[in-house]
């Protein structure tokens, strides 16, 4: 499914979305509650009150899983990295943490926080369950929640990367070797636990419990792609953040603001090709020039148009020093597949796309031989 999540509110900045195939887990949860869980334990009460006992639940499961990806972001941006948002869906939360942990101390606190969290809900459920023991529909919340935070706290320690205990265990293998290393390493187990989890939900099938079978099976399916995923971009980013923007950038001409659109498409434009270009204002601040701009001037008035008429204000630039990850990054999130290189309010380049693109085509070029 490729619909927008929905978002729902902010807490500390960030964003909380939910996915569509959200309502189909919270379904699924509601019905098992209302008509197997709650009517098992908790004999005698009609069917609608089962069905809003299981919805209230489902939510605060909602609230638990929130919970643990809040603490893992909380974390994060107590240790300076970004977190835009948090998406719950189908297979619970996850925290868009932006960039990777700098340390494997960092990535060992923010991994850690999650299951830490859902463990201390699980815990304090216990407690209510313990000063609360009647059997109503009250206490089978109460025992509910504390027995899927506990499995939500140890499911997620299972050492399987992109899981957190893969997380945990790629920061301590971080301690003794590389971090691309490392992230094999706990790539390989999160593929490892992915099949077995595929391996158990065929087993079910052929007990005759479908349903179960078939949800192991996706969970399989999804953490097997994800693990594949999580592995391939630590590898991209670990790669580009050993390049400087400098090495790879085409260097410019600075283009002056009096010289006109026609100068432009016939001088400069054959000769760098890009879709932008920068330009020095008569205020001696830095403009762009987009291709895409002038093709909507009607040729025979490039000769009488300047450069600076058509430039737009700078939104977004990166500096030679940067490393092509966070070049990429900036890029990524301006949309750009060309961004200039400044350096202080010096033009000296523009940094294509394309050529990060080749660099990483070597990359996995060399790896395959
Ligand atoms: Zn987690």
């Amino acid at each position: 499914m490729n619909m927008n999540p929905i978002p729902i509110f902010k807490i500390f900045g960030i964003q909380v979305n939910l996915d569509f195939s959200w309502f189909i887990i919270f379904f699924l949860i509601t019905f098992t509650l209302a008509e197997g869980f709650f009517p098992h334990f908790y004999p005698d009460y009609p069917s609608i009150v089962y069905w809003i006992v299981g919805s209230i639940s489902a939510v605060l499961l909602f609230v638990s899983v929130l919970l643990h990806e809040l603490s893992h972001s909380v974390t994060a941006i107590h240790f300076g990295i970004p977190v835009k948002s948090i998406n719950l869906f189908i297979f619970g939360g996850v925290a868009m943490i932006e960039e990777e942990a700098p340390s494997p101390k960092i990535e060992f606190l923010i991994a850690a926080a999650g299951p830490l969290c859902s463990f201390l809900l699980g815990f304090i459920f216990f407690i209510m369950a313990y000063f609360y023991p009647t059997d109503d529909l009250l206490n089978g919340i109460i025992n509910y929640l504390m027995y899927v935070n506990l499995a939500l706290g140890f499911f997620n320690l299972v050492p399987a990367f992109p899981l957190d205990g893969g997380r945990i265990f790629r920061a301590i293998l971080w301690t003794k070797k590389d971090l691309l290393t490392a992230t094999k390493i706990s790539s390989f187990t999160g593929t490892l636990f992915a099949y077995l989890l595929m391996f158990l939900g065929i087993l079910s099938i052929f007990k005759g419990n479908f349903i179960n079978g078939l949800w192991y099976g996706l969970i399989g399916l999804f953490l097997r792609q994800a693990s594949k995923t999580s592995y391939e971009q630590t590898k991209f980013s670990v790669i580009l953040s050993g390049y400087k923007v400098e090495n790879f950038m085409q260097t410019v001409k600075p283009l002056l603001p009096d010289e006109t659109v026609a100068e432009f498409m016939n001088f400069y434009y054959p000769f760098y090709r890009s879709s932008l270009y920068p330009v020095i204002g008569r205020d001696g601040r830095i403009y762009v020039l987009y291709v895409e701009d002038i093709k909507e001037i009607p040729q025979e008035k490039w000769n009488v148009i300047h450069v600076i008429d058509v430039a737009k204000p700078l939104i977004a630039y990166v500096s030679p020093y940067d490393s092509l990850y966070k070049a990429l990054k900036i890029m990524n999130k301006y949309k750009l597949d060309e961004i200039p290189v400044i350096y202080g309010n010096t033009i000296l380049g523009i940094l294509k796309r394309s050529s990060i693109e080749l660099l990483l085509e070597r990359f996995l070029e060399e790896e395959k031989k």
